[in-house]
């Protein structure tokens, strides 16, 4: 005790942090600015906070209560955005689910998380019917019919027939806790099935406020969805654009032509994606000569940028920012700040200093890179690897119903990303390789131990590994190498692609096949290592 700790929190001076605090400060100071322009709509910060008190009154009266999960499947849309606010408004957890996954993974998603509410887009019926088959309770269905003439199909009702059953001038309540859970969002780590990471309301206010800062934003802001929001929630741009009162601009699909169009007509200052996402559009809009008429940001995430990237944005007029995050830390966790000195210098070695992970954002306390026998730190000399290891608040609260692999992710009072990295002398972090069997394709994660498990089911397969493969165009795709059984007559690559095509999303399938015995060290494990460099 001190002469200061007397002075108490009382309600005047404390309360749970939460980024829906943020749409309704926006909806007083903007109510007529425009919020969300979508294909269908356009809201303004008056009828986006209206839609989302409205759909939260309307789940409410379902009786969704505290600790529910809804889960919604569907593309970048109001509908989307809406769920980010109106779901944890009624004190449940919103469960955003990849759109890209196969039935199987769905159901086991809705099955893990218990969602009591799938909001989701008619697109998707047959992945929706196929999943909740499986189920023992399935959720409460909820069409999002965007397409015209489509009908409700399998669901109870659509979105605008629930939104109607509530009040849009119903009041909300605050969490009572900041550390409650806001979000659910299943990533694919080492095992094969997913698991669920859970967002706490502190970390989202935190992660939106700090992610504006270091996206320079302001209420002028203009956001292209060129990222899915079921990315850790658009790595948390759902709440910080709502923040800085900037105009949210969906996206149901990436189309470079469209995205060019949009960023024209609306004046989009800022959006964010993979290199794959952003060289796809790089190289249509350079085959029709297209150039932007202002300049605007382009944050690149997910995958290292290469140079070749930002040579060709920076030509036709995106500045560029590069992030690196996990789901596990809210989306971005370190950013490439740019010194000033760096635009002195020629484009390659510009490019390499900001193709470095670079310093912790605002929300975390450490970004270390960890020797991995000793725990130290490295030397920061810019050559000894360890693993990156975050500490702050911007962390997730753990995995859902899975103590084991929480502890494993959090031992020793860090929390491990399993990216191997060096530590330069200017204290920017470069990742060099990663310690997790994990494959990153455009963006998306997949698990080497899911595909492996998928080429074991097959008949005339005795063994098999999956490694990552470098490709021009998705960065990294599975490569899979598979030793027959002994009595197989005829196995070829593209029956074990189809195979593979049939029981898993598609972009999850090896896009190579290799045959032969797999190399094993003296405890019989395969030397994943030696596949890999037989690759380059
Ligand atoms: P996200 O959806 O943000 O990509 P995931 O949890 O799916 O998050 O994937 C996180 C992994 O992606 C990281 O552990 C790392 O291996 C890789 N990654 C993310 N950003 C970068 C980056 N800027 N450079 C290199 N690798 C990255």
């Amino acid at each position: 005790m001190n002469k200061y700790s007397n002075l108490d929190k009382t309600a005047a001076n404390f309360s749970a942090l939460t980024p829906l605090s943020l749409l309704q400060r926006s909806a007083q100071v903007y109510p007529d600015k425009r919020a969300v322009i979508d294909d269908d709509r356009t809201l303004s910060y008056r009828q986006f906070y209206r839609r989302c008190c409205q759909m939260s009154d309307a789940l409410h009266r379902r009786g969704i209560n505290p600790g529910d999960t809804v889960a919604i499947l569907c593309p970048n849309s109001h509908e989307m955005l809406e769920s980010h606010y109106a779901v944890p408004m009624t004190g449940a957890v919103l469960n955003a689910v990849n759109i890209r996954l196969d039935a199987a993974t769905l159901s086991f998603i809705l099955a893990h998380g218990e969602a009591r509410v799938l909001f989701y887009d008619t697109e998707w019926e047959n992945q929706v019917r196929a999943a909740i088959a499986e189920l023992e309770i399935p959720p409460l269905l909820i069409a999002i019919e965007r397409k015209a003439g489509a009908s409700k199909g399998l669901a109870d009702l659509d979105y605008e027939s629930l939104l109607k059953e509530g009040d849009p001038e119903a009041s909300w309540q605050r969490p009572t806790d900041e550390w409650e859970a806001i979000s659910l969002n299943y990533t694919s780590g080492t095992t094969g099935n997913p698991k669920g990471v859970v967002y706490h309301h502190r970390g989202a206010y935190l992660a939106a406020m700090t992610n504006a800062m270091v996206f320079n934003m302001t209420a002028e802001t203009v956001y292209l969805w060129t990222l899915p929001m079921f990315h850790c929630n658009g790595w948390a741009y759902t709440w910080a654009i709502t923040a800085v009162g900037g105009t949210h601009v969906c996206l149901r699909e990436v189309d470079a032509l469209e995205i060019y169009r949009r960023i024209e007509d609306y004046g989009v200052t800022h959006m964010c994606g993979a290199p794959v996402v952003m060289n796809m559009m790089l190289e249509e809009l350079g085959r029709e000569g297209l150039t932007l008429s202002r300049p605007a940001h382009f944050a690149l995430g997910g995958a290292a940028p290469p140079s070749s990237v930002i040579r060709k944005a920076e030509e036709i007029g995106f500045q560029v920012t590069h992030l690196y995050g996990l789901t596990e830390t809210f989306g971005p966790s370190t950013l490439c700040v740019p010194q000033p000195e760096w635009h002195q210098l020629p484009l390659e070695e510009r490019a390499l200093k900001m193709s470095r992970q670079g310093v912790p954002t605002h929300g975390l306390d450490e970004v270390a890179v960890l020797d991995m026998a000793s725990g130290e730190p490295v030397s920061a000399e810019g050559n000894a690897m360890g693993e990156i290891c975050i500490r702050g608040n911007t962390v997730m609260k753990g995995y859902l119903k899975n103590p084991e692999a929480t502890e494993t992710a959090f031992s020793d009072g860090w929390f491990h990303t399993g990216d191997l990295a060096v530590m330069h002398p200017d204290h920017y972090v470069e990742i060099r390789d990663r310690a997790k069997d994990v494959i990153i394709s455009g963006g998306e994660n997949i698990s080497s131990l899911e595909v492996e498990e998928v080429l074991y089911r097959h008949p005339k397969i005795s063994e098999a590994a999956v490694v990552a493969m470098a490709d021009d165009k998705w960065g990294e795709v599975p490569c899979a190498f598979v030793k027959p059984v002994d009595d197989c007559d005829e196995l070829t690559p593209e029956e074990v692609i189809a195979f593979c095509r049939e029981n898993m999303a598609r972009f999850k399938a090896p896009k190579k096949v290799v045959f032969g015995e797999l190399p094993k060290t003296a405890t019989g494990k395969i030397r994943k290592n030696i596949l890999r460099d037989s690759l380059s």
